[in-house]
């Protein structure tokens, strides 16, 4: 009969012990790259213009995911950004507040970002949503047109970034701050009778790739979802006039208009860590309109066949 003996051996097992412990963090760590799983990890978002159309949508997706402890919607009516907050609340397990502003007005965005971080102690994402268009010939755009538009759709998103840059760099997060601008096809496509608007979103997209790299070294993220057409209140002539839907929908290679959860799924993607290397890119959600349709073969969505245009090579 053999008799087997333990050999306690000090190196031997400090050696496995070190092992194991390694293992075990570095199992955790793949688990905090996939999904936030510990309480203390989830984030805080604030999301201008969300009481309604893909700014609502964002706030949903982002209350659902899991990811996320604690939304604040932001609108100019506070009433409306209530309603979001009770439908969260009553339909997620997320914490929500309602504060309401003018992204337009200085005061109204370091409000927004302050009350955020008394209320949550930190802002881990924030989503420059907000936005108004309007359609206004060249020569009958006053000033006043031009300011009213360029402050809430260009002047809105860098006074809100620069001030929850200021909090996601001073906060201990070791996910780092992530920016999202909300901008359109038309930082690509000049679109005539919109000319602040284009200009707006043009700059959004040089606004942001600055930013992303003057903070790439922080661990602060900065990205642009750009829509084309989205069915939203900002777009309700492509409900009303059939016209418009017609020469709307001739202009997308997919055949249809875009719904808001189409927008605010990628905006979780980039928003979390598993876009943890993307920054200062644009991801365009618009069913090709962007592809420049008008080089392509005529589409008749209501055949299964394409015909070449005019069939010539
Ligand atoms: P929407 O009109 O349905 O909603 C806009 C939201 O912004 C509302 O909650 C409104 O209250 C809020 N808002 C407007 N002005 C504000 C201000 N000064 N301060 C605070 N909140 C304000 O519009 P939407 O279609 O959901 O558009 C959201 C964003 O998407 C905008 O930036 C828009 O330019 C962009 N976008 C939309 C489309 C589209 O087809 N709907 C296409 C491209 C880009």
């Amino acid at each position: 009969m053999m008799n087997y003996y333990i050999i306690f051996k000090p190196d031997l097992f400090k050696i496995l012990f070190t092992n194991i412990t390694q293992n075990t963090m570095n199992n955790n760590h793949t688990n905090q790259d996939n999904e936030s799983v510990y309480e203390s990890e989830k984030k805080v978002a604030v999301i201008t213009g969300s009481s309604k159309g893909i700014g609502k949508a964002i706030a949903l997706n982002f209350a659902k995911s899991k990811e996320y402890s604690s939304i604040v919607i932001n609108s100019r009516r506070i009433g409306e950004a209530e309603l979001v907050v009770q439908e969260i609340k009553k339909t997620t397990s997320c914490d929500s507040i309602a504060i309401p502003g003018d992204v337009a007005q200085e005061k109204d965005c370091i409000r927004l970002i302050g009350e955020t971080v008394d209320k949550f102690q930190r802002l881990d994402v924030l989503v420059n949503n907000a936005g108004i268009q309007k359609e206004i010939p060249l020569t009958e755009t006053t000033l006043q047109d031009w300011y009213n538009i360029i402050s809430v759709d260009l002047t809105g998103p860098f006074i809100c970034s620069r001030e929850a840059v200021k909090q996601m760099k001073i906060q201990n997060n070791p996910h780092g701050g992530c920016i999202i601008n909300i901008s359109s096809v038309h930082q690509i496509i000049p679109r005539p009778h919109y000319v602040p608007y284009a200009t707006s979103k043009g700059g959004i997209e040089m606004m942001t790739k600055t930013m992303a790299l003057e903070l790439a070294t922080e661990n602060i993220r900065v990205n642009i979802v750009a829509p084309g057409a989205i069915d939203t209140d900002m777009n309700i002539n492509l409900r009303t006039n059939a016209q418009e839907r017609e020469n709307t929908l001739r202009k997308i290679p997919m055949g249809r208009i875009g719904r808001d959860v189409e927008v605010a799924n990628v905006v979780e993607f980039l928003a979390s860590n598993k876009a943890s290397y993307i920054t200062g890119s644009t991801v365009i959600v618009d069913g090709g309109m962007t592809l420049y349709p008008s080089f392509s073969l005529d589409y008749d969505h209501n055949s299964t066949q394409i015909f070449p245009k005019n069939n010539v090579a």
